[in-house]
């Protein structure tokens, strides 16, 4: 039997191992009830919002650059720092906090976040945190999802007189449509790090999960100007989806990194370039003597030079 944590802690995102001594020994179902609230009124508000990292998805850097009017690269700039996902090695960025150790949103102690309906899902999460438990140690052997409670020395929530179940204090910070946008990121991540660091993964993957993961228009250049159509087979329906509609095309870059990274067939490579792939293989070993390793590394070569295409400015 193993348990996969997917959402929670550092403000809570991922594991529940991030702060063991704070989990409540209870496992939670959606109809379990909790007393807790937060509002302006408490008198630890806004200390959850500091000396805490606050590793940020996909979806969260999408929505906050939109609320803030910004690129991606501006906004990572200027309000996030570098950091490892989950114990892995995937490149991931959390808010940069100020100099005092608070995170830059925090408008006062009595008005809160000032991005609140746009805040991350980390804080959105808080204090309930998802996790999933298998099994079984099979990736596909079904899993039984259940939650838990982070309660904090300096959390006053839990001594408010509100009680509701953890299906309606979900609805009411509005994860569900977190849940989706998250989920198949999360996922890889989780996969990533079940793997430990004996698999290694080439600087041209992570800077491919990278890009994925924080800049949209980077993403959908190196989708639509880059080779990529010329080898995926991807349908017409899906190109007009992920064309201008950035939700979409998180959801399909997911697919396209689970096909990189762990080999899944989400995505299809052409089957005549696939052919042509091959036949050009064979004929290079009969001419050159060249290996399957160096003609695949001639072709890695190719996809990094597309890479670096991608990311050089648009000029309009
Ligand atoms: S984003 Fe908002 S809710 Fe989240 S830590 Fe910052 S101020 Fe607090
Ligand atoms: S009640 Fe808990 S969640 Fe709300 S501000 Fe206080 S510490 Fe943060």
């Amino acid at each position: 039997m193993n348990e996969k944590s997917t959402f929670h802690k550092e403000k809570t995102l991922f594991g529940k191992e991030k702060n063991p001594s704070n989990i409540l020994p209870t496992k939670y179902t959606l109809d379990s009830k909790i007393q807790f609230r937060c509002h302006p009124g408490v008198s630890c508000f806004t200390e959850c919002c500091g000396n805490i990292k606050i590793v940020l998805t996909p979806y969260d850097i999408l929505q906050l650059r939109k609320r803030l009017n910004m690129e991606a690269a501006e906004f990572l700039h200027v309000y996030t720092e570098p950091t490892y996902l989950e114990k892995t090695d995937f490149p991931g960025v959390a808010i940069k906090l100020t100099e005092e150790g608070r995170c830059p949103f925090i408008k006062s102690k009595t008005e809160g976040c000032m991005i609140y309906t746009d805040r991350p899902s980390a804080c959105r999460y808080y204090p309930v945190g998802m996790a999933q438990f298998h099994e079984g140690a099979q990736e596909e052997q079904s899993a039984e999802e259940f939650y838990f409670v982070v309660k904090e020395p300096h959390c006053k929530g839990f001594e408010e007189d509100k009680t509701w179940t953890i299906r309606e204090w979900r609805e009411d910070q509005g994860v569900n449509v977190r849940d989706k946008m998250n989920k198949g990121w999360m996922e890889i991540v989780m996969r990533r790090k079940s793997f430990g660091f004996q698999a290694t993964l080439s600087d041209q993957a992570k800077r491919m999960f990278f890009m994925a993961s924080t800049d949209t228009d980077q993403l959908r250049s190196f989708i639509f100007d880059s080779s990529f159509l010329r080898t995926y087979d991807v349908d017409q329906e899906i190109l007009d989806k992920i064309k201008d509609d950035d939700n979409e095309l998180l959801l399909f870059s997911y697919k396209v990194l689970a096909s990189m990274l762990f080999g899944t067939d989400d995505i299809k490579v052409k089957p005549d370039v696939l052919k042509a792939k091959v036949e050009a293989i064979k004929k290079d070993q009969a001419e050159t003597g060249q290996t399957m390793v160096e003609r695949a590394e001639a072709d890695l070569k190719g996809i990094k030079e597309d890479w670096a295409k991608a990311k050089e400015p648009r000029s309009n």
